[in-house]
């Protein structure tokens, strides 16, 4: 078996609905592929966060542009 996160392989979307207006928040992708460039701290954090079993995803909703963090925890497969 192996610990892989759903979302980062497109298993199944994250199922978060946006706290503005409720639509459904689309996968933005890796918190790193956003922030690394910029934060080389944040993302070390993270990688470690990753490694851990956990998985932080950027979300941002098609319908009002609201953005949010998930931590998604990875699954067994
Ligand atoms: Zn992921
Ligand atoms: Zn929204």
């Amino acid at each position: 078996m192996e610990q892989v996160c759903p979302l980062c392989n497109g298993l199944r979307d994250a199922g978060i609905k946006c706290k503005n207006c409720g639509a459904a928040m689309a996968d933005g992708g890796m918190w790193s592929d956003y922030v690394g460039p910029y934060s080389p701290y944040e993302l070390t954090a993270h990688v470690k966060q990753e490694n851990g079993g956990q998985c932080t995803h950027y979300l941002h909703c098609p319908q009002c542009g609201n953005e949010a963090y998930a931590i998604i925890q990875s699954d067994f497969i």
